[in-house]
């Protein structure tokens, strides 16, 4: 089986797959957060038209933004920047990698393994899952937690890298992509992730107007809502501001410090524009921390 996140290396192995230069996948498993960008589901849709016969298996544990605002669940999962009335400000959480992406893939493995929740699989009954790690990820390669799924890493075993050695990079996986056709792979995240670069914001409000609105909707939306937290205000970005007039212009070093926004967050910037953070992958969060499994 193979997890597709939808973005290079996942979307490298799929047709790496269905060319017969790597084994065949029985499924790939994408997990839709419910708030997938627009360019994402463009890019499933084509995935699935030529797919070939590696079927694409949708798989949800719901809708991240409507759940995030419904007063009957617990507040967002998302990783959103906040500031009390004290001053102090910060990251909330991080568990909807492991809600929205992790849990139903591993329900998904055990249902096509034959054994649905909360059956017991037998301890010869496991299932090799594709990751797409590429070498240059290669400190983020971990296990599954599950010992009826084995993560293995296809990418790290190809030959033909552009530096020589054994393995793909993520560039590598470009290069490909490119020479069948695929010159746009988007990262794939959710339309309002607070882990979204300046880069990633502005694609979104150049691009995709109606996936802009709605997360300046949804920005607005969480701005007071933490249930026994008044003195508390949440943002999808990090500097504090409504998204609508948050800087996710290119500025000079200057003009951030013009309007005081912290130094390390203005290098964050800067290093998300050089390269935007990976998009939300099930095994890796795009933030670089350790998904809990
Ligand atoms: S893209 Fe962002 S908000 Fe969506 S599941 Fe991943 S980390 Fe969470």
């Amino acid at each position: 089986m193979l997890s597709l996140g939808a973005g290079v290396q996942s979307t490298a192995l799929y047709l790496l797959a269905c060319e017969g230069r790597i084994g065949r996948f029985d499924a790939a498993i994408f997990a839709d957060t419910g708030w997938e960008t627009r360019a994402t589901q463009t890019h499933l849709a084509r995935l699935k038209a030529v797919g070939g016969d590696i079927p694409i298996h949708d798989v949800s544990q719901g809708n991240i933004r409507s759940d995030a605002l419904d007063p009957d669940r617990d507040f967002v999962s998302m990783p959103v920047f906040y500031i009390t009335d004290e001053g102090q400000s910060g990251m909330g959480q991080r568990q909807c990698t492991n809600k929205y992406k992790l849990r139903p893939i591993k329900r998904e493995v055990r249902r096509l393994l034959g054994y649905p929740h909360p059956a017991r699989i037998p301890a010869h009954v496991y299932a090799d899952v594709a990751v797409g790690f590429s070498k240059d990820e290669i400190g983020r390669v971990g296990g599954s937690g599950r010992r009826y799924l084995n993560n293995v890493h296809p990418l790290l075993d190809l030959d033909g890298s552009a530096d020589g050695g054994q393995g793909w990079t993520r560039k590598d996986c470009e290069r490909y992509l490119r020479s069948q056709g695929w010159t746009e792979v988007s990262k794939s995240a959710c339309v309002g992730c607070p882990l979204h670069g300046p880069a990633q914001w502005r694609t979104l409000r150049d691009n995709d107007p109606g996936g802009w609105a709605d997360a300046i909707a949804f920005d607005k939306a969480i701005r007071h809502a933490r249930p026994g937290r008044p003195g508390r205000q949440q943002f999808l970005h990090r500097s504090l501001l409504p998204l609508d007039e948050a800087p996710i212009d290119r500025v000079s070093r200057r003009e951030w410090q013009d309007r005081q926004v912290d130094l390390l967050d203005v290098i964050a910037d800067e290093a998300a524009e050089s390269g935007d953070l990976d998009g939300c992958g099930p095994w890796m969060c795009r933030s670089g921390q350790a998904v809990s499994r």
